[in-house]
């Protein structure tokens, strides 16, 4: 048999960054999927990033992970979204190449230290004393680790729905995992239906471009890592068309024939993504809808329509997507469908992404129901280190609402589960101003340093680059320019009559570091990206430092640690409600217990005297 210290099944975006972390951290880590090419393949819609995503990729490669990398590599427009609102709402997007974006995961991962790609199905677990210690793959082979990560995404117990036909599959083209679900049920997690939709893909020589509205991309991208320099595919523009009246009675007429509207589905879909079919019954009042027509590739005529996903049958989804400007003679390459599947309630994990139940075993992506390659990524690269840790018999790492969207994420996963398929926002970040996309790797990369998953040349970037931010600052707060000084040099603040540091200055929105050079000659030497750097940081800190006892109060909180089998009946007062709900959530420290559902200031109180009891 072979060993493994760590096993990541499943090869798609969740599955790629556990084994690339797992392995960076220095454990022999086998990645076994059903392909070797299905190794970052994207079901849906060919782009990386967006609100709350783009900040989630950059944590990613904060923590030195790969998706930022690669989707420079791939990407063939890139904008950055919310540009005209503040930084810590911008939201970094590439659309990426399909193709390119797989080649290059699939390169990284085969020139990846300490990591095998084994190709195959599993099919089981090795189980060791209720431990999991290994997986079993469809042939029989048997491969044995200390730790296993499953990232199955859609594929277990995966139903595929086009108007009224239905078959079991993972995605389109892909067998779903029936085998590994029956065994997942013989561990007793909770188990929930999800579902979620994709569009029909168009071929791009039948569609009239001339028609169109054309979207290009920014003049300057903005790219997701930290180490890129430059763009290297080649860039697009995107085409805009708009449903219309024709096109929803199309789809009006037809509801009856779709899966979702027909009563073929059970599972609850994206309320955030909702499918053309939703949109016309929910929104009935709306005329048109905006639908973006994205090349899938430089080189790929494959269009995705963002926009319009649906259940309905082929013949309906010809007839709708003809009805729009453009595309009145297109072709379809492959039919729009839903995809319906099981996803375990993610408050069955605790922070680190650990089955609490079943030692041994982590889960990370669609599988904890979530929606997105950067959720499913993000949540990839924590299981990952984690497996890799306990392998090594050291402490697992968890992360907190207060240092990145990576904390909040799993925190609301394992303390409130979802009710349908997680997205990320950045509405759901409470100190959203802290944590930015542009700061990720301020606030992460001493972290992962730390950790030991940080390649050497990450390791020297980012030490070169504070090493500029710091004298930067060093010289920007040095010493207070008196009044005159600064209104010469045409800063309009208030003409109180106050001395201000050039930090200080640049707290003011309209101030700019090309204005503090005038007043100060030896800032002249500071490089453009340390400039807009320093002018974000500064442009956040009275906010921030107001913001500080907020995350003080939190992380108090979060040093009371509840142990794992702490026992709330034991504790007299507490409603029958909570007690459920909080032995079902095990929270790991008070903080979280304070966020679970129903949670009062009075029980908290109990329990933090029980806490401090040690009972
Ligand atoms: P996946 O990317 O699905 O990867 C799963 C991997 O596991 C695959 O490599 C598979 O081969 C492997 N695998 C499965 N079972 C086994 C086994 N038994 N043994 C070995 N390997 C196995 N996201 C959005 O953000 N917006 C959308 O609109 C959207 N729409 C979608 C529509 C459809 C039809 C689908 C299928 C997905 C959609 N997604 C959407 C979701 C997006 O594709 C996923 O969130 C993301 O890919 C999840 O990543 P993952 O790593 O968890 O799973």
């Amino acid at each position: 048999m072979k060993h493994f210290d760590v096993i990541v099944i499943g090869g798609g975006h969740a599955g790629a960054e556990a084994a690339h972390a797992s392995a960076r951290m220095g454990a022999n880590t086998a990645l076994i999927t059903m392909s070797r090419d299905g190794i970052g393949v994207m079901s849906c819609n060919p782009a990386i990033g967006g609100l709350g995503k783009g900040h989630l990729v950059r944590e990613i490669d904060a923590l030195d992970g790969v998706m930022g990398r690669v989707a420079d590599k791939a990407g063939i427009q890139f904008r950055l979204l919310n540009r005209r609102k503040g930084p810590a709402v911008q939201g970094p997007r590439a659309q990426a190449d399909r193709a390119i974006y797989r080649k290059e995961m699939l390169a990284e991962t085969e020139r990846q230290e300490n990591l095998t790609i084994v190709e195959g199905e599993v099919t089981d677990f090795i189980l060791d004393n209720g431990k999991v210690s290994g997986a079993v793959l469809a042939d029989g082979e048997q491969i044995a680790a200390a730790a296993v990560v499953l990232t199955t995404g859609t594929f277990l117990r995966g139903v595929i729905h086009i108007g009224d036909v239905s078959r079991s599959g993972g995605r389109m083209g892909d067998k779903a995992s029936v085998d590994l679900a029956n065994r997942i049920d013989s561990f007793n997690l909770p188990l929930g239906r999800l579902k979620t939709g994709t569009p029909p893909r168009l071929d791009g020589r039948t569609i009239d471009w001339e028609k169109l509205e054309s979207q290009p991309g920014d003049d300057e991208p903005v790219l997701f890592s930290f180490l890129s320099e430059a763009t290297s595919a080649p860039q697009i523009s995107c085409g805009i068309t708009h449903t219309n009246e024709k096109t929803h009675q199309i789809i009006r007429d037809n509801l009856s024939r779709s899966a979702m509207y027909g009563g073929h589905i059970d599972g609850v879909g994206p309320r955030y993504c909702p499918s053309i079919e939703d949109k016309v019954v929910r929104f009935a009042d709306k005329t048109s809808h905006q639908v973006f027509l994205e090349p899938e590739g430089a080189d790929d005529h494959t269009i995705y329509p963002n926009g319009i996903s649906t259940s309905l049958p082929e013949d309906v989804q010809l007839a709708y997507v003809r009805s729009m400007v453009g595309l009145e003679n297109v072709e379809i390459i492959q039919p729009g469908y839903a995809i319906e599947y099981d996803y375990v309630d993610p408050r069955a994990l605790d922070m680190a992404l650990s089955v609490r139940t079943v030692p041994g075993l982590y889960l990370a992506g669609q599988i904890n129901g979530t929606t997105g390659y950067e959720e499913a990524a993000a949540q990839g690269l924590v299981a990952g280190l984690n497996a890799a840790l306990a392998a090594q018999g050291k402490e697992p790492v968890t992360f907190s609402r207060a240092d990145s969207y990576i904390g909040v994420m799993i925190d609301d996963l394992t303390t409130r589960g979802v009710t349908e398929p997680y997205r990320m926002f950045t509405s759901r970040a409470e100190f959203r101003l802290s944590l930015r996309a542009d700061n990720a790797d301020q606030r992460l990369t001493p972290l992962a340093i730390a950790l030991g998953c940080v390649s050497q040349e990450r390791v020297a970037h980012f030490n070169a680059k504070m090493a500029k931010i710091d004298a930067a600052m060093a010289e920007l707060t040095k010493t207070p320019y008196a009044s005159k000084a600064i209104e010469a040099a045409g800063i309009k603040v208030s003409q109180d009559g106050t001395k201000r540091t050039g930090f200080q200055l640049l707290a003011f929105p309209d101030v700019t570091f090309e204005q503090i050079v005038l007043i100060n000659p030896e800032l002249e030497t500071v490089e453009p990206e340390i400039r807009r750097q320093v002018e974000r940081d500064a442009l956040y800190a009275n906010y921030i430092a107001r913001q500080q006892r907020d995350i003080d109060l939190l992380q108090k909180d979060e040093a009371h640690v509840i142990p794992a089998n702490f026992d709330y009946e034991a504790i007299d007062g507490l409603s029958n409600e909570l007690t459920s709900k909080l032995s079902l959530t095990r929270p790991t420290n008070l903080a979280q217990a304070a966020r679970i559902d129903g949670m009062t200031p009075s029980a908290l109180t109990l329990l933090l005297s029980h806490l401090k009891r040690g009972s």
